[in-house]
């Protein structure tokens, strides 16, 4: 194995996968839903298969997939991608955010981001030679997660090539602020920068959120040097089915494109078709989803209080996180190691999104997007713990 994947094991969402069908657990761990998504996409991809849409797709996704997307980004957030040139598809969420950083980091140069941080992205920075420089998410007083604009300051630098931004947040369930962006935004004009966000919880922000979600390529002078990134497995529920999608401005698609034709060179023939319907749903659907969603996450946060978590609860993905210390715990990644077998849950522990493990050391998530009976039963056995 080479040098710069050594420090990358089996992923924690692997690891506690198998560790809840080993134990018969209840999974709050991995972040999948239970349910299908909406039938008017599972019908239309049944219909692509079985009408020989089932090779190759163009290289850059299918027409009508690239004009959905472009039609779905004006409806919800008022930005303008031109579908030839300005949109590409890709292998889910995942190998968009690998293809830009392959795409646009010579090695040694700076990628900024926030921890704890989406596994795949050190992995990606990793693959490129570029280096992370992470500015630590902490909770604050009103429960919520912060950071230290002065870290944010110091993080940029001469080698800073690119900043990655994933809100909403996952693992924390944080919903960047306009102040926050905003400075985000004036760092990246200041230092010639890129910005890559990844947008897969977009239509994950509650009501009660204390601000709606903003794609940072909103903000002025940003559209020009943002990589806006989404996907189908959240919203529409088939994260199995990895259909994801970045845009922007012709020079930064085309760079991702130029990586993405060697690493799957195309993705998902049937399903592209299918996931252009799911993005022209009227608006109830998206109002549903996140309405549903946010049910759930009451019913866990309220569950996790009552089995004595301290919980921070998110305003926006479908995860919550919690500090173990309240029960006992030392080590987030010990307790969710011995978690099925104390009570039968699997959660995971955000401690391995952190290169300052310390800042993370109490943290754990579990996710909420399962059926309310599921998370009655897991809150049931929380219940145990106490
Ligand atoms: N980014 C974040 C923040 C995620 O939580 C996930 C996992 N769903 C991904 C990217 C990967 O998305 P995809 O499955 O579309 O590759
Ligand atoms: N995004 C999901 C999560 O955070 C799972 C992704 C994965 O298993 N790689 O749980």
């Amino acid at each position: 194995l080479v040098a710069r994947m050594r420090p990358f094991g089996t992923t924690v969402f692997a690891e506690m996968s198998a560790l809840a069908v080993r134990t018969g657990a209840v999974n709050l761990g991995q972040g999948f839903p239970d349910t299908d998504g909406p039938p008017e996409m599972l019908a239309a991809a049944a219909e692509a298969l079985r009408t020989g849409q089932n090779q190759y797709p163009p290289g850059p996704g299918v027409p009508a997939l690239r004009a959905a997307v472009a039609a779905h980004q004006r409806r919800f957030w008022g930005l303008e991608y031109d579908p030839d040139g300005e949109i590409v598809v890709t292998a889910g969420a995942t190998e968009a955010i690998a293809a830009a950083i392959l795409g646009l980091c010579e090695p040694g140069d700076e990628v900024v981001c926030f921890e704890p941080y989406y596994d795949s992205y050190a992995a990606s920075i990793a693959l490129a030679g570029a280096v992370r420089r992470p500015v630590t998410l902490r909770p604050a007083a009103d429960g919520r997660y912060a950071f230290d604009p002065a870290a944010l300051r110091a993080a940029f630098g001469p080698r800073t090539r690119l900043v990655l931004l994933n809100s909403p947040h996952n693992p924390t369930g944080k919903v960047f602020t306009p102040d926050e962006l905003a400075l985000v935004a004036e760092l990246c004009r200041e230092h010639g920068a890129y910005a890559v966000t990844d947008e897969v919880y977009e239509h994950l922000v509650f009501t009660d959120a204390s601000t709606p979600h903003v794609p940072l390529a909103t903000l002025p002078g940003m559209r020009e040097r943002t990589l806006r990134i989404s996907s189908a497995g959240k919203t529409f529920s088939c994260t199995g089915w990895k259909v994801g999608w970045v845009s922007g401005p012709a020079a930064l698609v085309s760079a991702v494109l130029r990586v993405k034709q060697f690493l799957t060179f195309v993705n998902a023939a049937p399903l592209q078709p299918a996931v252009a319907v799911a993005l022209a749903l009227p608006n109830d659907y998206f109002a549903d989803f996140r309405d549903g969603m946010q049910a759930r996450r009451d019913q866990l946060v309220g569950g996790l209080t009552d089995a004595g978590f301290e919980v921070l609860a998110p305003e926006g993905t479908y995860f919550v996180t919690a500090d173990v210390s309240a029960l006992g715990g030392r080590d987030g990644v010990e307790f969710c190691r011995s978690l099925p077998e104390r009570c039968g849950v699997v959660a995971v522990p955000t401690q391995v999104f952190y290169d300052d493990a310390e800042a993370g050391r109490h943290l754990i998530r579990f996710a909420f997007c399962k059926r309310p009976e599921v998370l009655t039963e897991a809150v049931t056995r929380l219940r145990r713990l106490s």
